[in-house]
């Protein structure tokens, strides 16, 4: 059970809560859960009708709060890598390729790379993804 996806506002008490799960028994078999908001008991009927907070948090620190990358690959070795990459798109859940439109690994390379433009280059696309706690 992963933290983030146990966080919510809750719809009854409006507070950013958690769910606390409580499993149900038919005799000794497990047949279900429960889920209730930690805070003011409120049941919910489904997991889906839990109302997760899937959203990006506020971001706490700003760029300066932030420490320069560390360059682990001298400049021919990052070369060609999808990260590099104008095509290369990321967001928290997923990296893809807007060209090929599928999805890729930052270390990924292909025939198609196209580096990004000069001002962009410093910006390390992975490092943007984790600006959000
Ligand atoms: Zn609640």
């Amino acid at each position: 059970m992963e933290l983030k996806k146990m966080a919510m506002i809750c719809c009854a008490c409006k507070a950013d809560s958690f769910i606390r799960r409580e499993p149900v028994y038919e005799g000794f078999r497990k047949t279900g859960e429960r889920i209730f908001c930690v805070s003011c008991g409120h049941e919910y009927a489904s997991e889906g009708d839990v109302p997760y907070t899937t959203t990006a948090k506020p971001n706490l620190f700003t760029d300066a709060d932030r420490s320069r990358r560390v360059a682990l690959f001298q400049d021919d070795e990052k070369g060609r890598n999808c990260r590099h990459c104008r095509h290369f798109v990321v967001n928290p859940f997923i990296q893809r390729c807007g060209l090929r439109h599928i999805e890729v690994q930052a270390t990924d390379g292909c025939d198609d790379f196209q580096a990004r433009s000069a001002e962009g280059v410093d910006e390390d696309p992975l490092a943007r993804t984790f600006k959000s706690p």
